[in-house]
């Protein structure tokens, strides 16, 4: 099962849908969201920090130790947290879960009066939104990490 969880970054523009992986995190695990426009002034810590196009994502280590045990990596890793889905975009990035609902609707549309072009305009969608944001540089579209 996934939860999500909604946060907002510090100059409250901004918010993101969380996902943890298998639930062992909570929110409680991002300490600080600053989306692009709050994040231009901080001085980025790796050791709790993690980066993604503009947005960055501050961890509370502590509380990583405390409800990560269950997580089989040693140490935990603010770079492990993101890319291995613990605690990281729903979506390949803020906002991703939103916006390909409403981009696919038009496609959808199609299931009942043409389901053999649905299937081929969904393919077709797929493809050109990853390359998409491959080019926009999110980091969950360089990898072809899990998601939900
Ligand atoms: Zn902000």
């Amino acid at each position: 099962m996934c939860m999500a969880a909604e946060i907002r970054c510090t100059c409250g523009s901004k918010s993101a849908s969380f996902h943890f992986r298998d639930n062992i995190l909570s929110d409680q695990t991002v300490r600080t969201l600053y989306c692009p426009a709050c994040s231009s002034d901080i001085r980025i810590d790796p050791v709790c920090m993690i980066v993604d196009n503009g947005w960055v994502i501050e961890y509370d280590m502590d509380i990583v130790q405390f409800e990560g045990h269950k997580i089989p990596r040693s140490p935990v890793t603010p770079v492990i947290l993101f890319d291995e889905g613990y605690c990281t975009w729903n979506g390949i990035y803020p906002g991703d879960h939103l916006d390909s609902v409403r981009e696919r609707e038009q496609i959808v549309s199609l299931m009942k009066s043409n389901p053999t072009r649905y299937i081929q305009e969904m393919k077709s969608w797929a493809q050109q939104r990853m390359a998409r944001l491959q080019g926009e540089g999110w980091r969950k579209a360089q990898g072809g990490g899990s998601s939900c």
